[in-house]
């Protein structure tokens, strides 16, 4: 079923380890397309050793979606970033864009060339 007011959201993200001598490891990297009633309110961390880790992508959507703004890059680290205890923290981090396609904007623009 389509429905025409139906608002999609991408998001793109790329999780990373803590800071390693050449750099941050990067662990994977996902994209998936969702809808407004659907959406991840969590993206499970990677870490083998973080229990019940993830990052709260939802909140950061819902902003989105009520702010006039499509599109939103920033980065979130675990929610085991702050554990009480200091072992268990957990240093991931994903670096994501969130990118809103609103009903009204999936007219295709004019003048683009699929060329390139
Ligand atoms: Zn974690």
């Amino acid at each position: 079923m389509s429905n025409p007011k139906q608002v999609y959201i991408t998001i793109e993200w790329q999780e990373q380890g803590p800071l390693e001598s050449t750099g941050r490891r990067l662990w994977r990297r996902e994209r998936k397309v969702c809808t407004v009633e659907d959406y991840p309110q969590r993206i499970p961390c990677n870490n083998p050793d973080c229990e019940e880790g993830g990052f709260d992508i939802g909140e950061k959507i819902a902003a989105l979606l009520s702010s006039k703004e499509n599109n939103e890059q920033n980065s979130l680290i675990c929610r085991n970033a702050i554990n009480k205890e200091r072992q268990k923290r957990c240093l991931h981090i994903i670096t994501y864009s969130i990118a809103c396609v609103r009903p009204y904007q999936r007219q295709k623009p004019q003048a683009v060339s699929k060329d390139g």
